[in-house]
């Protein structure tokens, strides 16, 4: 007969579970039990999907305005985690993980036609800042990490400029597979792969996220608007201050414009309470 958890363990083991279970991740497999480890979790799987049936039918985004442009619809997200609850290190890495296991070789838009490699995202699993961008170009799906291209480098000089390294903070796009030609990705394309964005988002948790350019704004706001009418304030996504601001390739294009992206990344420093760099 399996044995009873003590009632630390258990409440631990819960814990846990609601903590994967806001993040999306509501697969558990139970393995058979080597008698010497002494453990028995059947009764949480039942309550943890239980609670997964409520979660899902919550709307998400419902404090948008009728006036606000819609995008296609899609699924539904979990509850967003607990703002402020601090979760070690190693189990956002390993929420993380589990997100980019699930995701896998994945074939369930048709941009996985030309890829290379998958971009799942870069940076600290516990970073307090994430930066969004809106896909991967030829050198990250070359090499299959965020932002290591030209536009790259310049995020790398913004990132500095904020007094950060770049390994501090989270990269990661709306879509983890190149657009051919590095067109902007279909909405049944950014719907689809938006989903693994967001648990991503769930999992680190930052205090600021800066969308980089229209795409990310799109689909983090769930609302399709000209960028001049969201920069320059704070905007919020489940929870987490979110400011939008150019994309590093269009400041490529269009360096005249670094000064007002530069200004976005000030609004993001003041709400992380941060300096620049040699300013005291
Ligand atoms: N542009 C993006 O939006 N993302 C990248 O990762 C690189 C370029």
């Amino acid at each position: 007969m399996a044995q009873q958890l003590d009632p630390e363990t258990r409440e631990a083991l819960i814990a846990r579970l609601r903590f994967y279970r806001d993040l999306g991740l509501t697969e558990f497999y139970r393995r058979p039990i080597d008698e010497s480890e002494n453990v028995s979790a059947a009764d949480l799987t039942s309550e943890t999907l239980d609670q997964d049936s409520r979660v899902a039918s919550q709307p998400a985004f419902q404090q948008h305005s009728q006036e606000d442009q819609p995008i296609p619809p899609r699924k539904p997200l979990p509850t967003a985690p607990e703002i402020g609850v601090s979760v070690p290190l190693a189990d956002c890495a390993a929420a993380l993980q589990l997100i980019r296991d699930e995701i896998g070789d994945c074939t369930r838009c048709a941009l996985h036609k030309g890829r290379n490699k998958l971009v799942f995202g870069d940076g600290s699993p516990t970073a307090r800042l994430m930066f969004v961008g809106e896909g991967p170009g030829a050198d990250e799906d070359a090499q299959g990490l965020p932002f290591v291209g030209r536009a790259g480098q310049l995020l790398n000089n913004m990132i500095g400029a904020m007094g950060l390294k770049r390994e501090e903070v989270y990269i990661a796009n709306v879509v983890k597979c190149r657009p051919p030609g590095n067109r902007t990705p279909e909405p049944e394309e950014a719907n689809t792969c938006s989903q693994f964005l967001f648990r991503q988002i769930d999992v680190v948790r930052p205090e600021v996220i800066v969308a980089l350019g229209a795409t990310a704004a799109t689909y983090l706001l769930g609302q399709r608007q000209p960028l001049a009418g969201l920069r320059g304030r704070v905007h919020s996504f489940r929870g987490t201050k979110l400011i939008v601001t150019y994309h590093p390739a269009y400041l490529l294009r269009d360096p005249r414009q670094k000064k007002e992206a530069w200004a976005d990344l000030q609004i993001a420093m003041r709400e992380l309470g941060l300096k620049a760099p040699g300013k005291g």
